[in-house]
């Protein structure tokens, strides 16, 4: 049986609502779309996106992305959630998704979303410690995303919260603290993006004055995959992982400075695998030749982005292999010791 393959339909409306300037955003340049589509526009998008899905046993959402989707004005909201209407009542679409701030959130604008069947309210949180929040300009308070949370929740909406790492004054233990209450405020699903420098805006300036440091690469990955398990046992889905790879992102004309990579995730995995994978074969002997079977999802980020899993365990074995094994859950693993057949 084919598996549900799960399909997003992306409309950009960026910063036509946005009352602040966040210190990390230049929301126009981070979604790559400068102008908000108009509503046959957006009608189009979809009629374009639904005609290219291959599966036929799909899930289809649209995204409402970009800038704060509950604060623009209210006809315009409705123009939106119109054009998705009929798609709805066809089953074409099953169901609708967009992002907003904590501070745009009251009973009148959850009755209308819930008016017009949106399924899943995403809240750009960020962090949810205070003095965070206030070095990044964001103009609202963690106390105000669990007020959010709390009434999304109570309206049956699915909940998701977005956090950002390597913002001013965050640290590890700040952003493992904003997990465990995205946790507790009771998300479904998050998102994790690193902080990165981007052209014209207020870090942008810090950064050139030397009063903002982004995180590196390997500060990123580091933290990542911290944050990753921590959500993942937790019941938290993470849908991303990494910003996007916009246009203006990989040929470099916006992104000023921090740890963008177009493989983020794959990254994260990687070095998640790695410390498993060599914590596990410590038992064996120098001396010995491993198979290591791991689910066939799996496979390419166990043996590492770039092989690199594979290549170091091959540094200190015999010979490593890796090989698809179908009865293998997720994030599980078997060492055999191809001479003896030992297995773990
Ligand atoms: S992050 Fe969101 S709220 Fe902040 S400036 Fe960008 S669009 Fe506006």
């Amino acid at each position: 049986m084919n598996e549900i393959k799960h399909y997003t339909i992306p409309v950009f409306v960026p910063e036509m609502a946005c009352p602040f300037q966040c210190a990390f955003c230049n929301q126009k340049k981070i979604s790559g779309h400068y102008l908000a589509p108009d509503f046959s526009q957006t009608d189009e998008t979809i009629r374009r996106y639904l005609r290219s899905f291959k599966q036929n046993s799909r899930f289809v959402e649209v995204g409402f992305f970009g800038g704060t989707f509950t604060g623009i004005p209210t006809e315009v909201q409705e123009g939106y959630l119109k054009v998705v209407q009929p798609y709805l009542k066809s089953g074409q679409i099953k169901g609708i998704r967009l992002s907003t701030r904590p501070d745009y959130i009251d009973e009148q604008v959850l009755t209308r979303l819930k008016k017009y069947n949106v399924s899943t309210i995403e809240l750009g949180a960020q962090s949810l410690n205070d003095e965070v929040l206030k070095a990044s300009f964001r103009g609202h308070t963690a106390h105000q995303v669990k007020i959010a949370s709390e009434q999304i929740k109570s309206f049956g909406f699915d909940l998701g919260l977005q956090m950002m790492i390597g913002l001013p004054h965050d640290t590890l233990d700040k952003s493992m603290e904003t997990a465990k209450k995205i946790i507790a405020f009771g998300a479904g699903n998050t998102r994790i993006y690193p902080s990165l420098v981007i052209k014209n805006t207020a870090m942008h300036r810090w950064y050139l004055q030397g009063k903002y440091k982004p995180l590196s690469i390997e500060e990123a990955v580091n933290w990542s995959k911290v944050l990753l398990p921590l959500f993942e046992n937790n019941g938290v889905k993470v849908i991303r992982l990494g910003l996007h790879p916009s246009e203006g992102l990989l040929n470099g004309s916006e992104l000023v400075a921090g740890p963008f990579h177009p493989s983020f995730r794959e990254l994260v995995l990687t070095e998640i695998w790695s410390e498993k994978l060599q914590t596990a074969c410590s038992d064996f002997p120098d001396s010995s030749s491993l198979e290591i079977q791991v689910s066939p999802k799996e496979i390419n980020v166990a043996i590492g982005y770039k092989a690199v899993n594979k290549k170091k365990l091959q540094q200190k074995f015999k010979n490593v292999i890796f090989t698809p094994n179908n009865n293998i859950i997720s994030g599980k693993f078997k060492i055999r010791k191809l001479d003896n057949s030992t297995c773990f």
